[in-house]
């Protein structure tokens, strides 16, 4: 077996076993495969692995990706599914919206309006989650939860987009509880845009260093790049 094949068995036994922790039923929590910075031939390894579901940071490198797997389905009625999780600059929209199948990143009114206006009508709606900044810091990407639900309408009503839920990425903590903490006031945040009424699914939170915390608080998707691919070598993408 491959090394990113035993990785991906053993983030997915970890997140059973979170599941199971917190009562959750199995299968619960999707795992999206980060494959940010990693080349094609590594997405295959882990398509062959069994993993359908995908998240890319920088939009040329993710499009290019999508464009080199397409046809790299294991069975014809198995699609892979491609998860755009980076900053959205408002230059960038059209091909996240014409090659991606979900945007996380979401936090801006007029972000999803070109994203929206942008969708080609042969595709379904993108699915979008709002990303919220629950740590208060004003350096960090993500709408004030105290803007989440004038966002989270302004999306649901727009006729090419479906919301699905909420995003975070809290600050890095090594502690379980205080991990826990943070991804709790998300999930209260979500639980108070559905008693809005909006139909939210989806909570997607939690990365290689805290997904157990984030299945015990109720993630739905966990995003999981260095735990299955390994360490990241950085880079920027030309502007
Ligand atoms: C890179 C990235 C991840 C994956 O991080 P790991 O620590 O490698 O698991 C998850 N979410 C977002 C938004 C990222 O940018």
């Amino acid at each position: 077996m491959s090394r990113i094949a035993q990785n991906l068995q053993a983030v997915l036994q970890t997140i059973v076993a979170a599941e199971h922790e917190a009562g959750r039923a199995p299968g619960s929590v999707q795992l999206l495969a980060v494959s940010k910075t990693f080349g094609p031939e590594a997405v295959l390894e882990a398509v062959q692995a069994g993993q359908l579901a995908f998240g890319e940071n920088y939009v040329q490198e993710g499009v290019d990706k999508i464009r080199a797997l397409a046809a790299a389905t294991p069975t014809p009625d198995q699609a892979l599914e491609w998860h755009f999780i980076g900053p959205i600059q408002s230059n960038k929209t059209r091909p996240i919206a014409e090659h991606f199948d979900w945007v996380h990143t979401v936090e801006r009114d007029k972000t999803a309006r070109r994203l929206s206006d942008q969708r080609p009508a042969g595709l379904a709606p993108l699915n979008v989650c709002i990303q919220v900044n629950i740590s208060g810091e004003a350096s960090k990407s993500g709408a004030a939860p105290g803007e989440a639900l004038a966002l989270a309408r302004a999306v649901a009503a727009l006729p090419r987009l479906r919301l699905r839920g909420l995003m975070a990425i809290p600050e890095p903590e090594h502690d379980l509880d205080q991990q826990r903490a943070a991804f709790r006031r998300v999930r209260e945040l979500y639980d108070t845009l559905r008693a809005e009424g909006l139909a939210l699914d989806t909570l997607s939170m939690g990365m290689s260093g805290d997904m157990r915390a984030a299945v015990l608080e109720g993630a739905t998707i966990v995003r999981v790049g260095s735990a299955i691919f390994g360490a990241r070598t950085y880079h920027k993408e030309p502007q």
